[in-house]
């Protein structure tokens, strides 16, 4: 008999979600259908979007289930196999969540390449998050040579990597803010950012000022409000904003704080564009073979903040959404 623990959502969370919210549950597995195989995961993916699935409000992804798994991304091995195309032993990709074990047709898994990388760097700079970074800064923000780019969240999963990508892809500045001290500092030794700042430090607007004398040209945005603002006081002419996400406002219960400037947008000639990863796959392959190379050669390196067991993924997520991860937050099952 083989067993699958999950993690499930049983309540929607006002405000910050607690451990109250979710159960967690031990199911026996069915034998294999035929065209099915069955998948040890390795690593499952904690999320910021995963907040938002939490509420039932309509949004560009349903909302989750309660008493259903926490969907979401994870990569793992096939253990056991009734489809010629996924033998065992092969690594994959799913969405079916936080499990410890994932079985359904074999067409719910995709498998990844064998490399020298980690499989949970396809749920972080190889993956998602990666892809993410490359979108935002190429295609959404039009990133030109010799810009100067600014990227809050700038140690978490999709902006440690952004701000590599931004100097790779041609940027002259790249200016970077985070939470704490110690991510600042990486942000300048490990991650090759120009000017780095605390946002816990003071006004978002005045230390972006002085990191920025000649103002910036593209503002890629992981954190709303605040930082928005900020941004918009500071964006040179003609300057572009990937709007990536808005984790500041994740959590709240009232009225989000919004920039109260954007009469900036119409002075200055500015361009503020959300964007949903999911709708830019078609930048996968191009994306998956320079990312295999950046990562080989060094040009890009990678952080992962790992929790051990299935059980404390709610504890991996509610850490994550407090900044207690640098790069990508990921549970080793
Ligand atoms: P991260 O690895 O960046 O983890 C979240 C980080 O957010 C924390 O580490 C914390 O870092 C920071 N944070 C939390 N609260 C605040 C706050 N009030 N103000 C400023 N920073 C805060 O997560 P991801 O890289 O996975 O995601 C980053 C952003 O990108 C999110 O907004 C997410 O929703 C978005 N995203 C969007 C996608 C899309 O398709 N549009 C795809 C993937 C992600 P710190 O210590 O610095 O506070």
């Amino acid at each position: 008999m083989t067993t699958s623990t999950q993690i499930q959502l049983i309540a929607r969370p006002v405000g910050t979600p607690t451990p109250d919210d979710f159960r967690v549950v031990t199911e026996e597995l069915p034998a294999l259908a035929d065209g099915e195989v069955r998948v040890g995961n390795e690593f499952i993916s904690v999320d910021p979007y995963m907040r938002g699935r939490m509420n039932d409000t309509p949004s560009y992804i349903p909302p989750f289930r309660l008493g259903a798994v926490m969907t979401g991304g994870a990569v793992g091995r096939v253990i056991e196999s009734a489809a010629d195309s996924l033998p065992v032993g092969t690594p994959v990709l799913s969405f079916l969540g936080w499990r410890d074990i994932a079985q359904g047709p074999a067409d719910q898994f995709t498998p990844l390449p064998e490399t020298d990388l980690p499989l949970s760097a396809y749920l972080g700079a190889a993956g998602m998050t990666g892809l993410t970074a490359y979108a935002g800064l190429l295609r959404i923000a039009g990133l030109r040579t010799g810009e100067t780019v600014f990227i809050s969240g700038a140690a978490g999963a999709v902006g440690s990597v952004a701000g590599q990508l931004a100097r790779l892809l041609g940027a002259s500045k790249v200016i970077g803010s985070a939470g704490s001290a110690e991510k600042v500092a990486l942000l300048k030794d490990r991650y090759g950012f120009d000017e780095a700042f605390n946002y816990r430090d003071g006004a978002v607007v005045d230390q972006l000022r002085a990191a920025a004398a000649d103002g910036i040209d593209v503002y890629f945005d992981n954190v709303g409000g605040e930082h928005l603002e900020a941004a918009l006081d500071v964006l040179n002419r003609g300057g572009r904003a990937a709007l990536c996400g808005a984790i500041s406002a994740y959590n709240t219960e009232g009225e989000p704080t919004g920039p109260r400037n954007m009469g900036n947008i119409v002075t200055r000639t500015l361009r503020l564009e959300g964007f949903l990863v999911g709708q830019h796959s078609d930048l996968q392959p191009e994306f998956a073979q320079r990312m295999a190379a950046w990562l080989s050669d060094g040009s890009v390196v990678f952080d992962e903040t790992v929790v051990d067991g299935i059980e404390n993924s709610v504890q991996a997520f509610l850490g994550m959404m407090k900044g207690a991860n640098t790069g990508k937050m990921v549970v080793r099952v």
